[in-house]
């Protein structure tokens, strides 16, 4: 709680660029898209610059809404051609939902717990074309069985 009085972050989007991309979350190709510079910088007391700015691009898909990152700025995309656009923009889980989909592994086999983690998972990895949403499913299909054991037993503790 204290650290966010002392420390916060100023985020600038600046450059949108309506681009044509091939989505790497839903697959769809040449989708009429938005890219933009998010400048991250942090602040001392929410109004004291006290590192660099970092600025990354995105991508954010016009047909699914997913989030892709792009290793060039929005200068660098313009003058970019279409069909070289695949090399520099692509499709990244976040840290989280890899985390997420970790965890969800190892608790998958406690019941209850384990399919509620299990589930949230899958609902952030949905869009994931990558092993974060296959993690997800298969935490998700295994915490269904510790889950009907404890349900067959809590079932059988009621008609004793
Ligand atoms: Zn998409």
């Amino acid at each position: 709680m204290l650290e966010h009085l002392i420390l916060g972050f100023r985020y600038e989007c600046t450059a949108n660029l309506p681009i044509n991309v091939d989505c790497g979350a839903c697959g769809d190709t040449r989708v009429p898209s938005l890219a933009y510079d998010l400048t991250e910088t942090p602040m001392l007391f929410h109004c004291i610059p006290i590192l660099d700015s970092n600025r990354s691009t995105f991508v954010k898909c016009g047909n699914c809404g997913a989030k892709l990152m792009s290793t060039l700025s929005c200068e660098d995309l313009r003058n970019c051609h279409e069909s070289d656009l695949r090399h520099f923009v692509s499709f990244r889980d976040s840290f989280i939902v890899k985390c997420l989909a970790i965890i969800s592994l190892l608790i998958c086999i406690f019941p209850f717990l384990g399919t509620a983690f299990a589930a949230v998972t899958w609902f952030f990895a949905r869009k994931s074309p990558n092993w974060v949403r296959t993690a997800a499913v298969i935490a998700f299909v295994i915490s269904l069985f510790p889950l009907c054991i404890a349900l067959v037993g809590v079932a059988l503790n009621e008609f004793k």
